[in-house]
């Protein structure tokens, strides 16, 4: 099969968008209630403009200003493939989509299908199978399958991370690259009795490997040391 996402989207208003690989990129429908996994359930879908296939894996946040500002997640992703005979690309052209999707929260057969005297609004719908479900799949599984944030924890992630950089600058942390190799792991270390003493916590010592994570571009290695 090829791909297909549904990224959940936080912008002026919170909606679903569906984005099919077709021809080499994302056929994409706005889907305001979000899809339904009840059998029949119908959900408007918008049609919306084509997105390149390298927006599929796209979480984050849009700064304000710019198109589309808000927080996305990646609600759902995986393939799907026709299971009529005709070829995805007519079936599209004709405006009807008989889909079955593999994804980590949706599954079975679906109807995507334009209404007709209409250029812009399809009609989303679960067919009747065994992957249909009584139950709201929006409520159940709110999460990114990829981050595990939902979309409103994600609107909050730049404002945190610009806390953790402050707090960093404060301990003053590197700001450049580190040689992993250089830094020490955190041992413990004896003592003859207790003490307290400023910049000291306390803490019980679990055996265990101590590790020091290093990243390179895409690489991470985990340089680890009984401890
Ligand atoms: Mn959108």
């Amino acid at each position: 099969g090829v791909r297909f996402v549904v990224q959940e989207h936080w912008a002026r208003n919170l909606h679903f968008d569906l984005r099919l690989e077709l021809d080499g990129v994302l056929k994409s429908w706005a889907v305001p209630k979000g899809p339904s996994v009840r059998a029949e359930e119908k959900r408007l879908a918008v049609h919306v403009e084509d997105h390149p296939v390298e927006y599929a894996n796209f979480e984050g946040v849009i700064p304000a200003g710019n198109y589309g500002a808000g927080s996305v997640i990646v609600w759902d992703r995986g393939t799907y493939r026709s299971f009529k005979p005709e070829p995805i690309g007519e079936q599209y052209e004709r405006g009807k989509l008989e889909l079955e999707l593999f994804g980590h929260k949706l599954g079975g057969r679906w109807t995507l299908v334009r209404m007709s005297k209409s250029e812009k609004d399809w009609l989303l719908l679960k067919k009747a199978d065994t992957a249909a479900r009584d139950q709201d799949i929006l409520e159940r599984a709110p999460r990114s399958v990829i981050c595990g944030l939902t979309v409103q924890e994600m609107r909050d992630v730049p404002g945190w991370l610009a806390g953790l950089r402050a707090r960093l600058a404060e301990l003053g942390a590197a700001r450049g690259t580190v040689d992993a190799h250089q830094v020490k792991h955190m041992l413990a270390t004896l003592a003859e009795t207790p003490f307290s003493r400023p910049g000291w916590i306390f803490e019980i010592k679990y055996d265990g490997v101590r590790v020091i994570a290093e990243r390179r571009g895409e690489e991470v290695r985990m340089l680890g040391r009984s401890g």
